[in-house]
């Protein structure tokens, strides 16, 4: 790709965020000196640290700085004890994540759930149910559907002489909606294993009639990849039973949010997982926001015991998702696998059962991952 120095924008935020981004930076310096690429990373403060900063979740300094970047790698922000003490609307998460969403109109979610070898012990299934590895995306819309459609509210109705609420949410998708998203599931398995699993409730919704038609349209422009349709409720079911069969898992809005979550625990750890969210493709570049799958973590923030592998899985999805760097970011995940094959690992991955592990702090995995890249 040809652009010159890519700009990103470093936002920690609160918890552990400042110490996993420390090494997804160390780890993003490595590859700038191994693939020659430069990359200018300008760090600012975002939730808490934003509000003690600058006296908002999202101060506008930082804000004119993400619209000056490329894209955004995000730590994640809130704390349970200090959130409740302001309003809903001034809170971190929302005035400061969803904010950022809606300014840069991040309408697909991708959230690679991998489960690697060594971490076998981490997850929930029986070791057969695992077959060779568990290697699957889920690519969830993020604008539409129950979550915005309009009308939604509570209204007060008189049943059978009873004064009661009646509670109203609307689903609702358009044909250009559900194409965008479908065509980055589709260039996703391009990418991967070349099949794409299409979740919907075609059998109840007249959303899930539309989302199977405008699928199948747009999987015409994909002749080589495997389309295949399921109902949610079955896709649910299927991913506890033979998580292997999954490749690219596509999903709206809401069912993406709950397939998405049921996904991550097959990986073990919130540690581990990586999410990238993109808006819309400007000329060459796709502007995303990436960011671990966890929280704050403030159980464990400021003690050297977060794993640092999410933030630094989703590097890895920037350089491919942003700037089309795929050795770059092969490179990043070839280093996070040797890591994990040499034994190392964060308390969340450890088990004593494994003679070869060893247990090491956020600092050192990070140091470990970019020496290998
Ligand atoms: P959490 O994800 O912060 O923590 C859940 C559990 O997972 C904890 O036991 C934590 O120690 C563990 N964990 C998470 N990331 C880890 C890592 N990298 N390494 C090792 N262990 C890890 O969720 P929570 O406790 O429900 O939320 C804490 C705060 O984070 C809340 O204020 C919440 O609002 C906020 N939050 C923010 C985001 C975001 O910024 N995107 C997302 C989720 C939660």
């Amino acid at each position: 790709m040809s652009l010159n120095v890519l700009k990103i924008a470093a936002l920690a935020g609160d918890g552990i965020g400042p110490e996993v981004m420390r090494e997804a930076v160390k780890v993003l310096h490595a590859v700038e000196k191994k693939h020659g690429i430069r990359i200018q990373i300008t760090e600012a403060p975002v939730g808490w640290a934003g509000i003690d900063a600058a006296g908002k979740a999202l101060p506008d300094e930082t804000l004119a700085l993400c619209r000056q970047s490329d894209s955004i790698l995000f730590g994640s922000v809130g704390l349970p004890d200090r959130d409740p003490t302001i309003p809903k609307e001034e809170r971190p998460e929302r005035a400061a994540l969803l904010r950022l969403r809606k300014e840069f109109g991040l309408f697909a979610n991708l959230r690679p759930v991998r489960l690697y070898q060594p971490l076998a012990h981490t997850c929930p299934l029986q070791p057969e149910r695992q077959g060779e590895g568990i290697d699957l995306l889920v690519v969830r819309e993020l604008t539409g559907g129950m979550y915005f459609g309009q009308p939604k509210r509570t209204e007060s109705v008189e049943i059978e002489g009873v004064q009661s609420k009646r509670a109203i949410d609307t689903m609702v998708y358009t044909t250009p909606e559900i194409e965008r998203i479908a065509h980055v599931a589709f260039q996703s398995a391009q990418a991967r294993r070349k099949k794409v699993t299409s979740i919907d409730k075609a059998n109840v919704l007249e959303n899930g009639v539309l989302w199977r038609e405008v699928v199948t349209n747009v999987s015409k422009h994909y002749p080589d990849v495997v389309l295949e349709h399921m109902f949610v409720d079955n896709g649910a079911m299927q991913l506890m039973l033979k998580p292997t069969q999954f490749d690219v898992m596509l999903c709206e809005n809401m069912f993406g949010d709950i397939l998405s979550d049921e996904a991550a625990a097959l990986a073990g750890s919130l540690g581990m997982l990586p999410s990238a969210s993109l808006g819309a493709r400007n000329g060459q570049q796709t502007f995303g926001f990436y960011e671990p799958a966890g929280g704050t973590a403030p159980d464990i923030a400021g003690k050297d015991l977060a794993n640092p592998i999410a933030q630094i899985l989703s590097t890895a999805l920037m350089l491919r998702y942003s700037f089309d760097l795929e050795n770059a970011a092969r490179g990043i995940e070839n280093a996070v696998g040797a890591a994990i094959e040499s034994g190392l690992r964060t308390g969340d991955i450890y088990t004593s059962k494994d003679p070869n592990a060893r247990r090491i702090g956020t600092t050192e995995m990070g140091s470990a991952i970019a020496a290998m890249i």
